[in-house]
């Protein structure tokens, strides 16, 4: 089950949430320059947490894939992913917000549901979003919700900078 895979896999350790954030984006460099999206992050740099980071990782990439197949399904003029980190004594709060056209009131809360797609098939699994609110709650012990903003989604993940376990 999810737990067990869970505990095969992770290595806790102290890193910046930057430096995670800058990590995903590198992966997903192609897609950014061939949809011509600008990315503006608004942070410390320093702000650092003690957790998972390479599943930490896999939701940053859900999320950001994501933006960029709404970005591209839309043909978006001025494409923009902008992330910003807030801190508190104990906990980060990460918001990432696009600007294409956000989600339909009726599904916002279906898109955490295992196999929900609005995708072809052949381009979506449906599963993204599902398997990151997993790692997000169950493995890093945060929460994560999407919300409509005046132009696209942002997504707003939260989490402890330590896990007690
Ligand atoms: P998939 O990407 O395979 O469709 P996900 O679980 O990653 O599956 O996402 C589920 C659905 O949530 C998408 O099909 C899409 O309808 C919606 N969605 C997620 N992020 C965004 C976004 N940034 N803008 C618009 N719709 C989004
Ligand atoms: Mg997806």
């Amino acid at each position: 089950d999810f737990k067990n895979f869970f505990e095969l896999n992770k290595i806790k350790e102290s890193f910046s949430v930057y430096d995670n954030l800058q990590s995903t984006l590198k992966i997903i460099k192609g897609r950014l320059s061939f949809y011509k999206i600008r990315v503006e992050i608004d942070m410390d740099k320093n702000i650092k947490i003690n957790s998972y980071s390479n599943e930490l990782n896999q939701v940053f990439l859900v999320i950001f894939n994501n933006a960029i197949d709404a970005i591209a399904k839309n043909k978006i003029p001025n494409p923009l992913i902008s992330i910003k980190v807030k801190e508190s004594l104990k906990r980060v709060t990460i918001y990432i917000e696009d600007n294409a056209n956000g989600i339909e009131e009726k599904i916002l809360d279906k898109i955490f549901e295992p196999y929900f797609t609005t995708k072809y098939k052949s381009q979506g699994t449906g599963l993204g979003l599902y398997i990151s609110k997993m790692i997000i709650e169950k493995g890093l012990k945060g929460t994560i919700l999407a919300k409509n903003r005046d132009f696209g989604v942002c997504f707003i993940v939260k989490l402890p900078k330590e896990i007690d376990e």
